[in-house]
């Protein structure tokens, strides 16, 4: 019988800040089939090349050989995605040597928030994948972007409870859900942590039901009972202060990112929004110093040497 003929496949991650999910997955399923696996250069030839870009605002790659398939947020307008073969093949953790898990266990969200591409992009919540299938360590990070929306999600928290596997939900829990919930945050206070739990307050009408479930989770014996809350820093900066002075109260860990508008090429951020998500996200500022404070670096400076 004929051999298939050993290829050599390309992989270029183009501005993934993390482990590329479906990189690995690419790497896993070629090279269960024999074939070689490596990451681009454009010094070396291949038969096949692969290319996943996340974010739509970044530069492209200089050296895309042709043919090269493309997929991921960061390629307006290319809604591809993984054949289900590669989907739910388990990662290849090798090729970037990391010693925890990743996966979705849901895809897509029941909300439809305006500045989102999960929606568009997914669709509505439905269940991807079993943990079985992803998990090989007893660390995990899952990317689902509202698994308290699924029952399926559910289950397999209860699932990741049971096996004792630290978790890290890096795209944040619908306070929504949890605040409407008291059973939500009694079951999350069981998962072993991987990181503080992590939640979003995009705008002011989130803000109470991030005040509900920060209750709700602290009545329990949670572990890190300071939260990680992601801020959304549109051009009203007066609304982001005042989520901001509530994470303060709160004793909670905000982290800002400006908004990006595709509708204006990505070139809406003000100095402003900067100067806010500077203050934020520098923690000793962000503690000890007022926003309107830290606009002046002289006030700034003498603020921070009284400390
Ligand atoms: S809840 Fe999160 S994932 Fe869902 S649409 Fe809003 S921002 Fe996107």
């Amino acid at each position: 019988m004929r051999k298939n003929k050993k290829k050599r496949v390309g992989l270029i991650s183009v501005d993934s800040k993390i482990p590329n999910l479906a990189l690995m997955k690419i790497s896993a399923y070629y090279k269960a089939k024999g074939h070689d696996v490596h990451f681009h250069s454009e010094y070396a030839q291949y038969d096949l090349t692969y290319a996943s870009k996340i974010f739509s605002y970044t530069r492209g790659y200089d050296y895309y050989p042709d043919g090269t398939i493309k997929g991921g947020t960061g390629y307006i307008g290319n809604d591809a995605v993984l054949p289900d073969e590669i989907e739910h093949t388990c990662p290849d953790y090798s090729l970037y040597g990391i010693d925890y898990s990743m996966g979705f266990i849901t895809r897509g969200c029941i909300r439809t928030c305006n500045f989102c591409i999960v929606p568009k992009k997914e669709g509505f919540i439905r269940p991807n994948a079993d943990i079985d299938e992803f998990l090989r360590h007893k660390n995990l990070v899952c990317l689902d972007n509202n698994i308290l929306a699924s029952d399926f999600g559910l289950k397999q928290i209860e699932k990741i409870i049971s096996r004792k596997v630290k978790v890290d939900f890096n795209q944040g829990l619908d306070a929504r859900i949890i605040a409407e919930n008291p059973e939500i945050a009694k079951l999350l206070s069981k998962v072993k942590w991987l990181k503080p739990l992590r939640m979003a307050m995009d705008n002011m009408g989130e803000a109470e039901s991030v005040i509900k479930a920060v209750e709700l989770l602290r009545k329990t014996d949670i572990k890190y009972k300071r939260f990680f809350v992601y801020l959304l820093v549109k051009s009203d900066i007066k609304d982001a202060y005042e989520r901001a002075v509530i994470c303060k109260e709160l004793k909670l860990n905000p982290f800002a990112q400006p908004y990006l508008d595709p509708k204006l090429n990505y070139k809406n951020i003000s100095a402003e929004q900067i100067k806010f998500c500077k203050w934020v996200n520098m923690r000793i500022f962000f503690r000890y110093v007022d926003f309107y404070d830290f606009k002046d670096t002289r006030i700034r400076l003498r603020k921070l040497r009284n400390l």
